[in-house]
């Protein structure tokens, strides 16, 4: 009885960490989430980390929303 409620319960466990990461997958902590790829410039496909324009001139995700 005692190994039956263990079970019902570490279901329950999974349940709601499913249903929880299907509504809320921004709230999953940042190891767990995929990793997205990083920003690189759309002229020049240099990276853009820490910085928000290219030494190329343009602005980063420029281009990328078009
Ligand atoms: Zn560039």
């Amino acid at each position: 009885m005692l190994v039956k409620t263990i079970l019902v319960f570490l279901g329950l466990m999974v349940l709601v960490a499913l249903i929880g990461r299907a509504l809320f997958p921004s709230a999953l902590p940042r190891i767990m989430r995929k990793r997205a790829a990083p920003p690189v410039c759309a002229k020049c496909g240099r990276y853009l980390i820490g910085r928000k324009t290219c030494d190329c001139g343009n602005k980063a995700g420029e281009g990328k929303a078009k």
